[in-house]
């Protein structure tokens, strides 16, 4: 999963970004004003967008408003330090999907930020499940039946991301855009080592194989 936090407070923008990546391990990308987090929100593929009010250049409002009207629907999760019910329900008519007053816990917002991102991809339950694969997005456990799978941070990624698209094809880039942030190098071959492994440790050898690759589209998760 990837996130674009706007904030204009770096301190408190590097604090959520830290544990972004450190406890829910989600690429972050970080944006200080509004027409930068515009320019991030258009050009790249975010799973939810984190968005302070008051912004330099233009605030977060404005650049939600432009963010809907071009048809973008990534969730949104506000941060506002005003408790004004006024704008916080003229926030949510304008399409924001959750909002956090300063100053909140950082893990009350790592659990709003999983919840969005599920929501937005149609999963309200924290338990994916494929066939007999079981993955709880709140501790990283993997579970094939009755067998404990342990993955890899990265592998982990791979295939939350599958298991939150499943029954979708979804290409190399795909999974390149959503899994890594704007500072990182991107080489696809990297996915399909990922994807190996994954396939390897999914199953034992007697059982299905739950990654399935089309050629020249990408892999899809399902039984
Ligand atoms: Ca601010």
């Amino acid at each position: 999963m990837r996130v674009l936090i706007v904030e204009d407070e770096s301190r408190l923008a590097e604090n959520i970004a830290r544990s972004l990546r450190e406890i829910a391990g989600y690429a972050v990308d970080l944006a200080a004003d509004g027409p930068q987090g515009l320019q991030l929100a258009s050009r790249n593929a975010y799973d939810l967008i984190i968005l302070d009010l008051m912004l330099p250049g233009f605030d977060g409002r404005q650049l939600l408003v432009q963010l809907r009207e071009a048809g973008q629907q990534t969730p949104v999760l506000i941060l506002t330090a005003r408790d004004d019910k006024e704008s916080l329900v003229a926030l949510l008519n304008s399409g924001a999907d959750d909002y956090l007053t300063k100053p909140f816990d950082l893990g009350e917002l790592l659990a709003r930020a999983k919840v969005l991102i599920r929501r937005g991809k149609g999963q309200p339950s924290p338990l994916l499940t494929v066939g007999d694969l079981q993955i709880n997005t709140v501790d990283h456990t993997v579970r094939r039946g009755e067998r404990a799978i342990t993955l890899t941070a990265m592998e982990y990624r791979v295939l939350e991301y599958l298991a939150h698209r499943s029954g979708a094809v979804v290409s190399k880039s795909e999974l390149l855009e959503h899994l890594y942030d704007y500072n990182w190098e991107k080489f696809s071959n990297v996915i399909e080592v990922y994807i190996s492994g994954l396939r390897r440790k999914l199953n034992d050898g007697k059982q299905r194989q739950l990654i399935h690759t089309l050629r020249n589209q990408g892999y899809t998760l399902q039984e």
